[in-house]
């Protein structure tokens, strides 16, 4: 992934929380050549709009004549005229300045799982999701899974044997904060009695801190 983006604290926290994820990120601090981002192969850009040398959405624009790529723009700019530009560019997604981290983390995988280019399956003990498949099976057994469901599982695996609080799961599974924390309860156990059904219990209530999935 490229993130283009000025100011240096901003930059430095995303990469970490990007390669903390596992993806790989080049960075660059202002309006790049578009050949040396494109030279990155990267399946997605996050492009801040105001940038020393140059905007975000030109760059974007540049970079789409020569390749089609996912963007999530940030933009320091809210006016609703500068979402439309980025919406008419094609974009994918944008982010208004300041944002948590781990909503722009959310917004990267889901641009990448859009996209079909997040990793293939992963796996915890006998649970296995293949998220751009839109696939989960316990014990070879398919978990007909909603597809909220399906994203919770497999946030719940990349983070196996991990307490969980209600707020993280709602945050990086839904993307922010703003729902009820019981949206997160009914479906974890509608979630735990899919998995039930093939097997031991794997995802665990903690009394007050949240829930854990650990797989044997
Ligand atoms: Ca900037």
């Amino acid at each position: 992934m490229v993130l283009v983006e000025d100011e240096e604290p901003v930059r430095h926290a995303v990469e970490r929380a990007l390669r903390h994820e596992g993806i790989a990120v080049t960075g660059f601090s202002d309006y790049p050549d578009p050949d040396l981002v494109l030279a990155a192969a990267p399946d997605l850009a996050v492009l801040d709009v105001l940038l020393p040398s140059g905007d975000g959405f030109e760059l974007a624009r540049e970079l789409r004549a020569a390749r089609d790529l996912p963007i999530v723009f940030l933009t320091a700019r809210d006016a609703v005229e500068d979402r439309l530009d980025g919406f008419e560019l094609g974009a994918d997604d944008y982010l208004v300045k300041p944002f948590a981290l781990e909503e722009l983390l959310a917004r990267v995988r889901a641009v990448l799982r859009r996209t079909g280019r997040l990793g293939a399956a992963i796996e915890a003990g006998d649970v296995v999701v293949d998220e751009q498949a839109g696939l989960a099976t316990r014990a070879g057994s398919p978990l007909e899974l909603t597809p909220t469901e399906l994203r919770l599982l497999a946030y719940l695996v990349r983070q196996r044997g991990l307490v969980l609080s209600k707020h993280q799961l709602l945050t990086q599974v839904w993307g922010y904060d703003a729902y009820d924390p019981n949206v997160v309860e009914v479906h974890v156990s509608a979630l735990r009695r899919k998995l039930e059904a093939h097997g031991l219990r794997i995802l665990h209530t903690v009394r007050g801190l949240g829930y854990r999935l650990d797989p044997r």
